[in-house]
């Protein structure tokens, strides 16, 4: 995951910490050598650190006892080995001062193309949830965050929509943009650039030049590049934009609803361009980091978790499942259902539910006219008994196995109270409960018992 510059500062102060303690015997080598010294740069790999002096900086880059005190500190803070570079930080200072006022000198600040296109602070790393629908695309965003323009030239993230694209462009260009405040980052949509294109030809800006303002920019991040298609001129100019850009090594990010291979109406050389770099594609995301961003959300807007009924959520993230967007929605209507309307007490299943009727899809809708006794039968039919043997009071492994489930299920997919189900399989609510938990972890970490739920929620959909 990124890291900001905030928690580099953290991360480095608690390694000063152990060292200032190993070398409490020896407080002139800590003087020395560390007190001043800074953590200048940090990525998945590597750490670029900051020097008092160029003695100290050789010192440290060759094998020694404190090099290898800071590499064990290191490891015990952040549990990981990172390659190390030393420099000396006033050298460094002055480089990115350098390179701060050649950008100033260079950037005219008069031109009016893209005016509105602004990168959105509110989507960063930090709150895009990592699961395994988009890890590698979340890596290579932090790749070219990290080296832009000398790792894939393109990058191009394509998925259906609502899975984070958009979200994941204002993430590189927020990161980007930290690490380096002077640089010229721009997001824009392919509409805006069609628009922007169009005025352009029609002569509003006649005495600027949008090819030498694409000059000024050092990260372009493109989104939905898809309708682009069938735009002949606009993407002529935007050919010739982009091949400026990536040969003088400045980093693109497009984003797209399929493929670049399955992009029509563009030109070959346009596609193959496109091409030319890495393209990942996000998956549908699975229930856990559904279940992972409604919960993050909720923290976010304050609300306290703990209150919120996790077979709920489960439902909430398994009903939700097409995209992120609709999620969210989901999400939107609860808060306002339950924040507005019923205060901050407990939120149980049947309020999620009912917060949510209006937008059930059909299907799930169906579940409603499902009764205690339809699952009852499905269970029983799955693992080949009777429901008078799951009703009864017998409690053989594979039976209490399956009445287990059943209470699982009243209470996942029909929202059923523990008082409830426990009148109809005549046990006691906590049984009920203790029951219904049990399942709920066990089919985190046991994957066939997931796999049969799985099956009998599917033949009760049926
Ligand atoms: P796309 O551009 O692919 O249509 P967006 O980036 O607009 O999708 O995402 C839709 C919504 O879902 C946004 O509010 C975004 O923040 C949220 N979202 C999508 N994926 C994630 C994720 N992995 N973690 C957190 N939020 C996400
Ligand atoms: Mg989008």
């Amino acid at each position: 995951m990124a890291v900001t510059v905030t928690q580099q500062s953290k991360i480095w102060n608690q390694i000063l910490v152990l060292i200032e303690k190993e070398l409490q015997k020896d407080k002139h080598s800590y003087d020395a050598f560390f007190s001043e010294s800074k953590l200048l740069e940090m990525d998945d790999n590597s750490m670029l650190i900051g020097t008092v002096s160029v003695l100290c900086q050789r010192y440290l880059s060759s094998p020694n006892a404190h090099l290898t005190l800071l590499k064990n500190s290191i490891k015990k803070v952040t549990g990981k080995e990172y390659k190390l570079t030393f420099v000396v930080t006033e050298d460094y200072k002055n480089k990115q001062k350098e390179n701060t006022d050649q950008k100033v000198i260079n950037t005219p600040t008069n031109y009016t193309f893209f005016t509105n296109c602004k990168i959105n602070p509110k989507y960063t790393f930090d709150n895009f949830v990592v699961g395994e629908c988009n890890k590698e695309a979340v890596r290579a965003s932090i790749m070219v965050s990290n080296n832009p323009g000398f790792t894939f030239n393109p990058l191009f993230i394509y998925s259906k929509s609502g899975l984070g694209k958009t979200h994941l462009l204002h993430a590189i260009g927020n990161y980007y943009q930290e690490k380096y405040p002077s640089a010229r980052v721009l997001y824009i949509t392919t509409d805006s650039f069609i628009d922007e294109f169009v005025r352009y030809v029609t002569g509003s800006q006649e005495n600027q030049s949008l090819k030498d303002f694409f000059n000024t920019v050092d990260l372009l991040l493109v989104d939905d590049i898809q309708f682009l298609s069938d735009k002949t001129k606009t993407a002529e100019m935007f050919f010739y934009i982009f091949n400026a850009l990536v040969n003088n090594g400045k980093q693109v990010v497009l984003t797209s609803d399929r493929h670049p291979k399955d992009l029509k109406g563009l030109e070959d050389r346009l596609v193959s361009r496109f091409n030319m770099g890495l393209s990942e594609k996000m998956h549908n995301p699975d229930t856990e980091t559904l279940l992972e961003i409604l919960k993050r959300k909720i923290v976010s807007h304050g609300l306290n978790l703990a209150n919120y009924d996790e077979d709920g959520l489960v439902f909430l993230a398994e009903t939700f499942s097409r995209n992120v967007r609709e999620l969210e929605g989901a999400l939107n209507r609860l808060l306002f259902h339950t924040v507005s309307i019923k205060g901050t007490e407990r939120i149980t299943v049947d309020d999620i539910k009912e917060s949510v009727q209006i937008m059930l899809p059909n299907s799930a809708k169906l579940a409603k006219n499902l009764t205690e006794n339809d699952i009852v039968e499905s269970v029983a039919s799955y693992y080949q008994m009777t429901a008078e043997q799951i009703y009864s009071k017998i409690r053989t492994a594979q039976i209490a196995l399956a009445r287990r489930i059943c209470m699982y299920l009243c209470r996942t997919m029909l929202g059923s109270s523990y008082i409830k189900i426990g009148e109809v399989f005549k046990r006691d609510h906590s049984t009920v409960m203790t029951a219904v938990e049990k399942v709920g972890k066990e089919i985190k970490t046991d994957s066939q018992l997931a796999t049969a739920i799985q099956d009998i929620k599917k033949s009760l959909k049926k």
